[in-house]
């Protein structure tokens, strides 16, 4: 099929959103409009806050109403328009026609439940004449299909047992399960490292073609954009400024706000700094073994080896960087510097800060310490708490 022959799959028209808070109306997006058609990937891009996720969450009418509202607008899938849908119609919808990928994949499963059961589920749910041993299959099938290494045996694991990669994999063989038309992926690769990210596009450019899907791939960084995007609209406060072939779009962009876009894809020097500076922290030989299985007398039975003789010298005013895939250890080796893991699966030669041994301090010892060596994790939902205003 030509460009110009491809079918309609999605038409947004006018969207409006408007969150009803208890003081004052948010309008989250003001008049966006865009057609997604059949396999082609559309991004919808744009700063943190623009509105990208909202509008995702429209097309599906999953957003938290009556606090938000539709004032204008619609979404019109293969000629339905999705708004004002009631919930089984919906239901019908989303899995079946539409699937959804989001951005942290812990959050679309469900900690206590296989691999199997979870994709199992939406099979069940679909089809509920679906048998036993047709889910077994099907499952085994997605699985493979987004290239699960072991599919077969790690099918029975659960979602903690698996790295962030191969989460998402999961993720996507659950948004598959029922043949999807559309696929809208909200920063489905922004949780993961550079090299799972890039292994993780493949696969969806691969499962697109495979499975002639439309995306509307969601996402704030424009080196994932000139990978995999056919169109391409740019969102800034709520609306599209800019919009066009992603060729035109990356190579002459014409609104100010595009064109700032592209222009902090670019990334700057560093900051030298004193190779004279003195040491703050120094680690030498950290090893990190986690207990998997205890004997009845409470000896390690399985260990397995996370972090292995690693050493470490940082200067003040230097930055180091610890690079590494998904379950490689970075994590681990940095909450061991900190000594935040049990000291019974540790073991390190030396661990110096600011001169001074702090190998086995007690954990108010490094608690006092803390205002000087501080950590900021990957998830801000797990370090803020959730009955704290900010300012708290
Ligand atoms: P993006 O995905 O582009 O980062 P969002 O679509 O999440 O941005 O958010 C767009 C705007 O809508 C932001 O100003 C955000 O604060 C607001 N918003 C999102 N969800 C809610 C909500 N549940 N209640 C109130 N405001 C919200
Ligand atoms: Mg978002």
């Amino acid at each position: 099929m030509t460009k110009t022959q491809k079918e309609t799959m999605i038409s947004v028209d006018n969207l409006h959103v408007d969150f009803h808070l208890p003081a004052h109306v948010v309008h989250a997006v003001r008049g966006v409009s865009f057609d997604l058609k059949a396999g082609e990937t559309l991004a919808l891009v744009g700063g943190s806050g623009s509105g990208k996720s909202v509008t995702a969450m429209s097309m599906l009418q999953l957003l938290p109403y009556p606090m938000a509202q539709h004032p204008k607008g619609s979404v019109v899938f293969k000629g339905q328009n999705l708004m004002g849908m009631n919930q089984k119609e919906l239901c019908g919808v989303r899995g079946n026609g539409i699937a959804m990928v989001f951005q942290e994949p812990m959050t679309s499963l469900n900690p206590l439940q296989t691999i199997y059961t979870q994709i199992a589920e939406s099979l069940f749910l679909h089809n509920p004449k679906t048998t036993k041993h047709d889910a077994k299959q099907r499952v085994l099938e997605l699985l493979e299909l987004v290239r699960l290494p072991r599919a077969s045996e790690r099918m029975y694991a659960y979602p903690h047992e698996l790295s962030g990669g191969q989460r998402q994999r999961v993720v996507i063989a659950m948004a598959l399960a029922n043949n999807p038309e559309v696929l809208i992926a909200d920063e489905p690769t922004t949780a993961l490292d550079v090299t799972v990210q890039q292994n993780i596009l493949e696969l969806l450019m691969e499962l697109q073609k495979k499975l002639n899907m439309a995306i509307l791939f969601i996402t704030h960084d424009l080196t994932v954009v000139r990978k995999i995007a056919d169109r391409i609209c740019v969102m800034q406060n709520g609306e599209i400024v800019e919009s066009g072939d992603a060729d035109t779009v990356l190579n002459k962009p014409k609104h100010a706000y595009t064109k700032a876009l592209l222009k902090s894809d670019v990334t700057g020097t560093k900051q030298p700094y004193k190779k004279s500076a003195p040491v703050v922290l120094q680690a030498d030989n950290v090893n990190v073994e986690f207990v998997l299985k205890k004997t009845f007398f409470g000896k390690p039975k399985s260990t397995l080896k996370a972090v292995q003789n690693i050493s470490l010298t940082l200067k003040q005013g230097q930055t180091v960087g610890i690079v590494g895939e998904s379950g490689s250890g970075k994590s681990t080796f940095g909450k061991a510097v900190l000594q935040l893991l049990e000291h019974d699966v540790m073991s390190v030669n030396a661990l110096t800060f600011e001169g001074e041994s702090i190998l086995g301090r007690s954990s108010q010892e490094m608690r006092d310490l803390r205002k000087d060596m501080q950590v900021v994790f990957q998830d801000p939902y797990g370090s803020l708490s959730p009955r704290m205003t900010i300012g708290d």
